[in-house]
């Protein structure tokens, strides 16, 4: 008989797990949340209450990594999400203009494509799709309440619903409870060890969703960024599915004056009026706003290790390793995680060599992405601080960072395939973040644009319009007061 996994929660990495395992064994994911509303994308934008993933009306990209996924394994996934409105999005489409006349495509190109859609929806739809599987089983309005453990086997959930908690037993238990997972206390008052690695963001997320107006279209992609770093706030802007986009401003925690007021819809237009990569979305005549200033804060990055004795269980997804959300990761990282997890369950049988290969396999696929963006976020709260400082002077080596940055790898993204392909890869979560620059020829590459006079590269467009204001002047446009 095929083994039964119970899955605790069905958020994106649940949703992966029934991708992943409901193929080859039964799978039962309880959901401490309702089910989806009946009807389309409208309705479940509108109504479906998610009080158990609360960042679903917040932003989302899917990168490279997740949608080569579901292209290459599951394309009837991608026929209904294209079918609900979502758009695949490729590497041309994003090409910067300069590279665009030149262009002929060459092979993993086809790696590079995002998936452009609400949360709402690729949720949605997955969830519909893997609900066709018969050996799939939802338990919605469901909340797991603890564990059944016998000595270091850990045998099932206790699950609560309708005003009674019941023990649900299973082949394997799989805690995919995100960001807020209970599982570590349980397991740590069960006696046993979860080292936990926690690193801040340094930044709060404020998320507006807007539509399209009839008859109107999304701007021309003209090579006005439609996301940056201005130091004192980050932008993006978001394509989603029929017709919607969504805009996040990320505000530095230590910018008190600026996160308390982006709050209010009219001081976050105000904000976006005046950066030119979000104001072209937000034109009056071209669209209008559909929801109100959505803020989320606590956003941390973690990694944990559950002690080698568990058998039996595994975590995957937030609850296993949580990302700064700028980086867009998180939901690939939940969808390849819940994949590892069906290789080592197909490839091992013994329940501590399953817990040691899943160690291994996840540590090799996501901690490189992990240690660049911890590495990368401490450099942005430093960044944040010193924009706060009127008297800051930048050291020599802080100078030639950011002229690395500005002067030679911003303008060779825009203006070298090669190194845009291999900068791309990284991006998308398909090669080593720490191992782009490597690849042959891209060194190289990298030290010619920076030699290269800053007014060449001008004209021939490899430098991108200036993002936005300074931060006094946009404080002053804002009428705000900093309080330094
Ligand atoms: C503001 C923000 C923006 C983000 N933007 C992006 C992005 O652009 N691209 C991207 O890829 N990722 C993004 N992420 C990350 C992404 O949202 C998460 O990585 C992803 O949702 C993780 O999936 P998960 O299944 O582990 O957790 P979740 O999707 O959070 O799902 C957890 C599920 O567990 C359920 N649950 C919780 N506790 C219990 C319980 N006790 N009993 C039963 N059920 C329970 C919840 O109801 C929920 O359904 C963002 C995150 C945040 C916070």
């Amino acid at each position: 008989m095929s083994e039964h996994v119970l899955v605790a929660g069905s958020g994106i990495a649940g949703l992966g797990a029934a991708l992943a395992l409901g193929g080859t064994r039964r799978v039962t994911l309880v959901d401490r949340d309702s089910a989806a509303p009946g009807g389309d994308a409208e309705d479940a934008f509108a109504h479906w209450e998610r009080r158990g993933a609360t960042q679903l009306r917040h932003s989302h990209v899917f990168l490279g990594r997740l949608t080569t996924l579901i292209q290459e394994r599951y394309p009837d996934l991608l026929k209904d999400l294209t079918e609900a409105g979502a758009r695949v999005f490729t590497f041309e489409d994003g090409l910067p203009p300069p590279l665009r006349d030149g262009y002929s495509a060459s092979p993993g190109d086809e790696d590079l494509s995002i998936l452009f859609s609400r949360r709402t929806t690729l949720e949605l739809v997955m969830r519909r799709y893997v609900l066709r599987q018969h050996n799939v089983t939802f338990l919605n309005d469901a909340g797991v309440r603890g564990l059944s453990i016998d000595g270091t086997r850990v045998l099932g959930l206790k699950v609560e619903r309708d005003g009674t908690t019941q023990d649900m037993l299973a082949d394997v238990i799989v805690d995919a409870t995100g960001r807020n997972t209970s599982f570590p206390d349980w397991l740590r008052e069960a006696g046993f060890s979860i080292s936990e690695e926690e690193r801040p963001a340094g930044i709060l997320y404020f998320t507006r969703h807007y539509k399209l107006k009839d008859g109107a279209e999304e701007p021309v992609r003209d090579g006005t960024p439609g996301a940056g770093d201005l130091g004192y706030i980050k932008f993006g802007v978001f394509p989603a599915d029929n017709r919607h986009f969504s805009i996040t401003l990320a505000v530095p925690e230590i910018e008190t004056e600026l996160r308390m007021a982006v709050m209010k819809p009219e001081v976050f237009d105000a904000i976006c009026d005046a950066i030119p990569g979000c104001a072209r979305w937000i034109d009056r005549d071209r669209a209008g706003p559909a929801s109100q200033v959505f803020a989320m804060g606590n956003l941390k990055s973690t990694w944990r290790r559950f002690d080698p004795r568990l058998e039996g269980f595994f975590a995957i997804g937030d609850a296993a390793v949580r990302t700064n959300p700028l980086y867009g990761r998180g939901c690939s990282a939940g969808i390849v995680h819940a994949h590892i997890l069906r290789e080592v369950l197909d490839s091992v049988q013994n329940p501590l060599a399953r817990a040691a290969k899943f160690e291994i396999d996840t540590r090799k696929a996501l901690r490189p992405f992990y240690d660049s963006m911890v590495r990368q976020d401490k450099q942005a709260i430093r960044r944040a601080a010193n924009e706060r400082d009127p008297h800051y002077k930048p050291s020599f080596r802080a100078r030639a960072i950011k002229s690395l940055v500005e002067d030679a790898i911003g303008p060779a993204t825009r203006g070298d395939i090669g190194t845009l392909r291999a900068f791309s890869r990284a991006f998308h979560m398909i090669d080593d973040p720490n191992e782009w620059w490597k690849k042959p020829g891209t060194v190289a590459r990298l030290l010619g644009f920076w030699a290269t006079p800053e007014r060449i590269k001008r004209e021939r467009g490899f430098y991108p319009p200036k993002f936005g204001p300074e931060r006094a002047e946009m404080l002053e446009r804002l009428q705000l007061r900093s309080s330094r």
